[in-house]
Formats: C-alpha cells, structure tokens, sequence
C-alpha cells in the first residue's frame, strides 16, 4: 500500500492521476490533495477519496474552503498557502508525490518532496526547466526517485536499456533520442493567419486535453522545447542527442535511437493516464482505464521536422539551453507571463515568442548557484517580461 499526495489535484494531471488511483484501492490511499482556487472541487475529490489533508494554495480562498467543508461535512484538515503545500509533499506518512502544479508555483513543493527522499512522479515540467542541475542533484543527495510522467520522457524512460544511468548514452548504444510532437492546432493553417488566432482555438488541441497553459505552449511547441530541456536533465544528455520530430499522430510518444540501427518506440492511445499509471506501479504495470491501441483504425503514421517560422518558441528554448541554466530559467518566467497575458487577450498569439524573445535578449548571463537564486532570478526575468509586456499593449 503506497500513500500518496497529489499537488495540483484540480488539473488534468490531477485528475487524472486521480482516476488511476481509484482503480486500485487496494494499492494506493490518498494523503492529501491540493489545488489553487477551485476549493469545491477540490473538497468534492477529497471525500470521495478519504483525503487526510487538502491544502488550497490561494490564501484569499481558505474562508469559503473552511465554509465549504463544514458544509459537506469533510473529514480532513483544510490547510492553506505555499509553506502547507511543501508540508503535505514532504510528510513523513507520504511515500509518493504526484508534481502536477502549473508553471514555476511548482517548484518548492516538487523540491519538498525530492528533499525528503520521496518517490516524485514529475509532470511538472517547468520545476525542472527553472533549476535543472540544482533539481537533479538533490534527487542525488536525497535519495529520491524521480519518474517522469510527461507523455514523451516516460515513453524515453520505457525505451532505454533497463540499466542506464544519466550520461552514458554512448556506453549504452544509443545514437539519439527522437522528441514526438503533434505540432498541436496550427500544424496547417498558414503562418500569415497566426497572429489572429483565439485562446480557444489555441486550447484546442488535436489529440490531448489538457489544462490552457500546457495547451498554448503545445500550440507554440514552447511545450517541446521545454520538455527538450527537460530531457537534458532528466538523462544527463547533450543538445545534439536530442532531435525533435514531429509526428501529428501523437500514437508514439517518443523513441531511443541505437547504433546497430534499432530504434525503440513506445506507442499507446493519447491518455495520460498511461505514463501516470507507470509512474505509480513502476517497475511493474496496473489497469489505467486506457483503451488498447487498435492498430486496424491507425491509417498513417506520419513524420516531419519543425519549421522555424512557425515555432520559433522550440528553437529559443533549444536555444537557451544551450546558453546556460540563466537562459532557461528567464525563458519559462516570460512565457509564463506571455501566455497569461495571450489567455487573458491582453496580446497577440505571435507576441508570446516576441516576448520571449525579447526578454532573452535583455537579460545579462549570471551563475544561479542556489534555488534562492533561481527564484530571485525568475523574478527579475518576469519583472522584464512584464515592462515588455506593457510597451506591446500601449
Ligand atoms: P492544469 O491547469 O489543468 O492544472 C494545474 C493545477 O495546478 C491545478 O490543480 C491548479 O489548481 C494548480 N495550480 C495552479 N496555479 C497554482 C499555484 N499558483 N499554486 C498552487 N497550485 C496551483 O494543468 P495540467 O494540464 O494538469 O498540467 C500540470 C503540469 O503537468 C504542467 O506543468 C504541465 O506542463 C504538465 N503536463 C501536463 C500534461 C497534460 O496532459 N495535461 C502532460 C504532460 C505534462
Ligand atoms: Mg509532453
């Protein structure tokens, strides 16, 4: 029996996981549950589950969660705010956590439980974007594992040899690693008309639901640079291991690449509820309510390289990588703001790299040495992203 928390319960992650979790009482018990604002929602899930704590991240919320609570008679304590939410991924009672926060308000409560040595299933992206060798050395020193649950690097962890290690691709036999990517909505529609596109067209995605952020940074593939760098880290690899892919189908989820020619896929339906469910049972596998991949309804698999004009926001990502941890820390705070402000229609969709690029342009190299570092940084990166930000909007 294995207890877990699920930070960002609220989400598509959140919810998902949640529904894996059900599946299996007699393997999972629920810890605590947290979400930011939507405390209905979130008190519902956590009487459904037995939930010992549920933590709502918005302070200005906690009244009515309290209010809400009483009302439907939950039997957990209702804890608020960012110190409750590093408490609930680092409790001693808790063995796995589920990082399924948005964005960088992810990235203490992901480190909480790296630092207590927890089992961290990470879809959290971004954590690891803003603090990549930070991050995985404290998954040394603390001895955690870390499983990755973002679709692509769970299908990398599934296609490596069963013994590797971070660094050693060429001890391995590998050659590279292929990134999938749908190319999300506007795969098609001429470039002239992407700078009319709606959030609502943005969220629309081919083959994934998913919360909006996630959603618009697939429409501008900043999700696959994001996750390029999340590879990096995750498997100690290069910038030239790596090659992007695209693959509208979104039935392979990534493949491994070998010397002798070989290359590993790993395929499946388009649910996250797949690489949740090899997160939680890993190294074995469980039940995930996703349907068999019927091969007789797949007319096409088909392949093509990510053009720059359209996804400028991969090669800035590709790009900040290679510049250094200063780079990708700035790049994921101006997106942030970027895509609030596009979801908000403060700006136009083709100004989110605008921005982004704008806000790398302006920043001076600086060593981030801690995660104290890093957060000032983040600051400092979204304060100019901002000030851009309004110069756009004027
Ligand atoms: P979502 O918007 O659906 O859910 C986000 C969750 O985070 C919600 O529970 C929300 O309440 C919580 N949250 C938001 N802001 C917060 C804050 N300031 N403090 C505390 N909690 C906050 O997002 P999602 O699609 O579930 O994605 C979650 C993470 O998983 C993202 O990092 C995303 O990149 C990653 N991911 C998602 C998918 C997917 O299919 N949805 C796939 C791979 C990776
Ligand atoms: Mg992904």
């Amino acid at each position: 029996m294995q207890t877990i928390t699920v930070l960002g319960a609220t989400g598509s992650i959140g919810l998902s996981t949640l529904d894996v979790v059900n599946r299996h009482p007699d393997r999972y018990r629920v810890f605590a549950l947290t979400g930011n604002q939507q405390y209905k929602q979130l008190i519902d899930l956590a009487k459904q589950c037995a939930a010992r704590y549920v933590v709502i991240a918005d302070e200005s919320y906690y009244p009515q969660a309290i209010e809400y609570a009483g009302e439907v008679s939950l039997g957990a304590d209702v804890l608020t705010g960012s110190l409750a939410l590093q408490q609930v991924a680092s409790a001693a009672e808790v063995d796995c956590v589920m990082a399924a926060i948005v964005g960088a308000a992810g990235l203490l409560p992901t480190l909480a439980a790296v630092k207590a040595g927890k089992r961290v299933l990470l879809a959290n992206k971004e954590s690891l974007v803003m603090s990549g060798e930070l991050f995985m050395q404290a998954v040394i020193d603390h001895n955690a594992t870390l499983l990755p649950i973002d679709s692509e690097h769970n299908a990398i962890f599934q296609c490596l040899p069963q013994d590797f290690t971070r660094a050693q691709l060429t001890d391995s036999g590998i050659s590279n690693i292929l990134l999938t990517g749908s190319g999300g909505p506007f795969l098609h529609i001429q470039e002239s008309e992407l700078v009319s596109v709606t959030p609502q067209q943005a969220c629309a995605h081919p083959n994934w639901e998913m919360g909006r952020k996630i959603s618009v940074d697939s429409a501008t593939m900043m999700n696959k640079g994001l996750e390029f760098i999340e590879a990096c880290w995750l498997f100690g690899l290069q910038a030239d291991d790596i090659k992007v892919v695209l693959h509208p189908q979104s039935v392979i989820h990534s493949m491994v690449q070998y010397i002798d020619g070989s290359v590993i896929a790993q395929m499946g339906n388009p649910d996250m509820r797949t690489p949740i469910a090899y997160g939680l049972a890993y190294p074995h596998r469980i039940h995930a309510g996703v349907d068999a991949l019927d091969f007789s309804s797949i007319s096409a698999f088909t392949f093509d390289k990510p053009c720059p004009q359209r996804y400028p926001n991969l090669y800035l990502a590709i790009d900040a990588f290679k510049h250094g941890q200063y780079a990708t820390t700035a790049l994921n705070a101006a997106n942030e703001v970027a895509v609030d402000a596009f979801l908000a229609e403060q700006i136009k969709f083709t100004d989110i790299a605008s921005i982004n690029e704008s806000v790398l342009n302006s920043i001076e190299p600086v060593q981030l040495t801690s995660i104290q570092d890093v957060i000032e940084f983040d600051a400092q990166a979204r304060s100019v992203a901002r000030r851009i930000l309004t110069g756009i909007m004027a």
